[in-house]
């Protein structure tokens, strides 16, 4: 038979999180060996629960589940969304501004593939979240990555940033508190993108979904508010703050200066009618989370993420070769190793077969360099400490 190619234009599409690694740690795990699987923000697989409010809600929602909905979601879920965008102090946004999707993920291709033309270019930050650089790739733009780096505390160089924006810039991307870093961008840099963003007419896409995932007082300073001059799309969900991933349900709300979006959020719209519309019973849950806390039991002094990364910052201060810049939000960690001849793809083979720990090599996010990798925090402490044990150990040998 004919050899069946794939699209050309998935050619530099890339998402190595669960790339050749994960499948072969799959393998060895049908061959019965026990995987530390750290490369996965996937909380459920850690003995996570989405919060009962939740639970419960997806539960009583299910009658009425059944059906299509409207393309952008049902009516509550997104006056929700779109209140605590206005209790934020975004501009001008209401119900018919939000849209719900299956997850984050689901949205980011359809804003980004309703707003390029071959040869946009969309500012990203280096390292990213690979999902924005994939969807950039795919709907034919071009990824210009900004460099974030560790000596900065991973926070845009806002300079070198405004360097790379030309004529063809459409977007400007903002990750924080950020995958795979843990920055949580401070207020005056929020401020710098918002301004720039507005000065040169980009639309801003704010990736906000471990917007209540932060540590020791870390302040989640949202950009929506500060951007009135420029269309600015926020995007939320319950995956990662609300433990509840599989529900598959994420939103983006628009506001800002809206007049000369209108012909772009009616493609959206077209978009989203393609797909009907989002899973129907998760968003029967997006008002119940929008009001539940339980995530800062977990990031507060003492709670379990707060005490995985703490063991994570002891680890690597006691190891030889390993530094980081201890997260300040989100669910990650993105570690350095100054081992000679250390190459990211080669260790994190070598720990998958050797150690049974999977991370992911920091190549993976989109930097120039080879020395880092990346893992989650949602291990218990305890787990945590062994896994550092194996790599200190890998790296030893
Ligand atoms: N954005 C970032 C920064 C993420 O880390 C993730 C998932 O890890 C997503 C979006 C996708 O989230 P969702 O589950 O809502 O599709």
């Amino acid at each position: 038979m004919e050899t069946i190619r794939p699209a050309s234009r998935l050619a530099g599409v890339r998402y190595e999180i669960r790339g050749p690694l994960a499948r072969r740690a799959a393998e060895l795990e049908r061959q019965g060996f026990e995987i530390l699987k750290l490369n996965i923000g996937n909380p459920a697989a850690f003995g996570f629960r989405a919060p009962e409010a939740l639970r419960r809600a997806l539960v009583e929602g299910l009658p009425q589940a059944e059906g299509y909905v409207h393309q952008k979601g049902i009516f509550p879920a997104r006056e929700a969304v779109a209140f605590q965008q206005q209790e934020r102090g975004a501009h001008h946004v209401s119900a018919d501004d939000v849209f719900i999707g299956n997850g984050v993920s689901e949205l980011v291709l359809l804003t980004l593939g309703a707003l390029l033309d071959p040869g946009d270019e969309v500012l990203l930050p280096s390292p990213d979240y690979p999902l924005w650089t994939a969807a950039t790739t795919l709907h034919g733009g071009r990824p210009v990555h900004y460099p974030c780096r560790p000596e900065d505390g991973w926070v845009p160089d806002v300079a070198a940033l405004a360097e790379r924006i030309t004529p063809r810039t459409r977007a400007l991307v903002v990750i924080s508190p950020n995958n795979p870093t843990g920055a949580v961008y401070p207020r005056e840099v929020v401020e710098k993108l918002a301004a720039l963003a507005e000065e040169r007419g980009l639309i801003v896409l704010s990736d906000e979904i471990y917007d209540g995932i932060t540590y020791d007082g870390a302040e989640h300073v949202p950009i929506a508010p500060l951007v009135t001059r420029t269309l600015c799309a926020t995007f939320g969900g319950i995956s990662k703050v609300h433990r509840a991933c599989g529900y598959r349900v994420g939103w983006v709300s628009f506001s800002g200066e809206k007049r000369g979006a209108r012909e772009y959020l009616l493609a959206l719209d077209t978009l989203a009618s393609l797909r009907l519309c989002a899973n129907v019973p998760g968003q029967s849950v997006v008002q119940a989370a929008l009001g539940e806390r339980s995530i800062r039991e977990l990031v507060e002094p003492g709670g379990r993420l707060w005490q995985t990364r703490a063991a994570l910052a002891l680890g690597v201060r006691h190891s030889r070769h390993l530094s980081l810049v201890v997260p300040r939000g989100a669910l990650y960690a993105f570690v350095r190793c100054a081992a000679s001849g250390f190459d990211d793809q080669g260790f994190a083979l070598e720990l998958l077969e050797k150690r049974h720990v999977l991370v992911t090599p920091g190549s993976g996010f989109n930097v120039p360099y080879r020395d880092h990798f990346r893992l989650t925090l949602l291990p218990d402490e305890a787990t945590m400490g062994e896994v550092l044990r194996r790599i200190e150990e890998q790296l030893e040998s």
